[in-house]
């Protein structure tokens, strides 16, 4: 599979232009390759490389580091999802094991920003679930009591206090959680790739077409050269199934989403001048949506099987009008045309929600499949793989270790037949909410 991305992405255009990029333009020998350097990829370099100055890891990306999902998502940094089946106290144990995994990915980007002083427009603003259709105030209620006992801190609020909040009469009901935060992705990720250890060698715009374990050593082949590597690492997520890992377990799904230009003071004015704010849908296929620090509405309201999976130009134009109908459904006093760009991203999923964390054997590693939650786990995620294929143990390995395990998939066509049947369902459901 060809990996290429459009260049539209609204917080990557935001960042200063890297020019220090090295492709794999020779063999190699190294004790370590890390395969995809997004969050996760980024992370296990990071961690590895620390714990073992002295040997060689290569660390390759088939495009720039961090421009893949890792800069084009929205940027919550989630302490709780409503999207998982867990709207109710019947699986609160599960739910439970979740929740702690989000904390710990919480806990492990404060500590990289702390550590590396990092600044990505972090704000500890919480975050809404929010609809539209006063319905769903039943499962937000049931949400709310499975929160509750978990001692997370969370609020109803209902139309009159979410337009003082969001600026928008558009949403009739919301659980506020305090614990989500909200960032700059691109800045984040970016920090991620400057700050890597000195014996990470870091490889661009270069990607693995094939590789096979030979005797004890990994064979890693790309446009013109190889890798030889004791160990590797596969970190790259929507790209998983395509690289033969764990085929069927996971597979890709292309989102996209839009951001406007700033409002000016008189659009700000028009929508009540809000805080910065988060809302996720309460329904799946419902828009994601948020104001950004610099008075941007950035919104995600599209997600499909897709093969190729990335957009042309065209295709884009046609998201940007849904995006465009979501944001003016919203913000009626809004221009029509505000937006400023539209992009794609590929994320991938399992079928029960669960994530990859796997030693698939004594030099093969594997870690992904978040779903809206990359930001925290994959970072987590990564150094955590890096720590297991590092033979050391820790509290966090065991918590994820216990989680369960993504199921097994059916074969092509029945795969992208269901999953397209799932999606309409879905988007059918959410109408009101896209
Ligand atoms: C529109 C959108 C909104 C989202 N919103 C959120 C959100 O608000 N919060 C959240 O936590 N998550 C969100 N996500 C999901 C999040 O972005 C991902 O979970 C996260 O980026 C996963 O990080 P990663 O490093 O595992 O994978 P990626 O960021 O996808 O990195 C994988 C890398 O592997 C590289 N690669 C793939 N194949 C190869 C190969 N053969 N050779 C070399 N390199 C290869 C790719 O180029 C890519 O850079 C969103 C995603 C999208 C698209």
């Amino acid at each position: 599979m060809f990996i290429i991305n459009d260049n539209y992405c609204g917080w990557i255009k935001n960042l200063s232009k890297r020019n220090n990029i090295k492709v794999i333009d020779k063999n190699h020998k190294c004790d370590w390759i890390i395969i995809g350097a997004g969050f996760t990829g980024l992370s296990a370099a990071r961690k590895l490389g620390n714990l073992n100055p002295n040997k060689k890891i290569i660390l390759v990306d088939a495009q720039l580091a961090g421009e893949g999902a890792s800069s084009r998502n929205s940027g919550y940094l989630v302490d709780t999802t409503l999207n998982d089946g867990f709207s109710s106290n019947i699986k609160i144990k599960d739910y439970q094991k979740k929740v702690d995994i989000y904390e710990r990915g919480i806990v492990s980007v404060k500590n990289f920003i702390k550590d590396y002083l990092v600044e990505c427009d972090w704000n500890e603003c919480g975050k809404f679930f929010a609809s539209s259709k006063l319905k769903d105030e039943k499962k937000l209620k049931k949400f709310s009591e499975a929160l509750s006992n978990l001692n997370i801190h969370n609020q109803m609020f209902f139309k009159k206090d979410l337009f003082q909040k969001l600026g928008t009469e558009f949403y009739n009901v919301s659980i506020f959680t305090k614990g989500g935060v909200l960032l700059h992705p691109g800045k984040l990720v970016r920090a991620m790739t400057d700050n890597l250890p000195e014996n990470v060698e870091l490889y661009e715009n270069s990607q693995l077409i094939k590789w096979k374990k030979i005797n004890y050593q990994i064979q890693c082949i790309f446009k013109k050269n190889e890798v030889i590597a004791q160990k590797i690492i596969f970190c790259t997520n929507g790209f998983l199934k395509s690289l033969g890992i764990k085929s069927d377990y996971n597979f890709p799904l292309t989102l996209t989403a839009s951001m406007t230009r700033p409002l000016t003071n008189k659009e700000f004015k028009s929508i009540n001048e809000p805080n910065e704010w988060g809302v996720l849908p309460v329904r799946p296929m419902g828009a994601t949506i948020r104001m950004t620090k610099d008075r941007r509405i950035l919104i995600r309201n599209t997600a499909e099987k897709r093969n190729p999976n990335y957009f042309n130009k065209l295709e884009l134009a046609k998201k940007k009008i849904i995006h465009q109908r979501g944001i003016q459904k919203r913000f009626p006093s809004l221009d029509k045309d505000i937006i400023d760009s539209t992009w794609s991203g590929i994320v991938s999923r399992s079928g029960n929600g669960s994530q990859i964390f796997e030693k698939i054997d004594d030099s093969i590693f594997a870690a992904g499949c978040y779903n809206g939650s990359g930001i925290g786990v994959g970072t987590l995620f990564g150094e955590q793989i890096a720590l297991k294929a590092n033979n050391q143990n820790t509290d966090e390995i065991n918590i994820i270790e216990k989680l369960k395990k993504p199921n097994w998939l059916p074969p092509q066509p029945i795969l992208s037949l269901g999953i397209k049947i799932k999606l309409f369902y879905e988007r059918l459901r959410a109408k009101s909410e896209i």
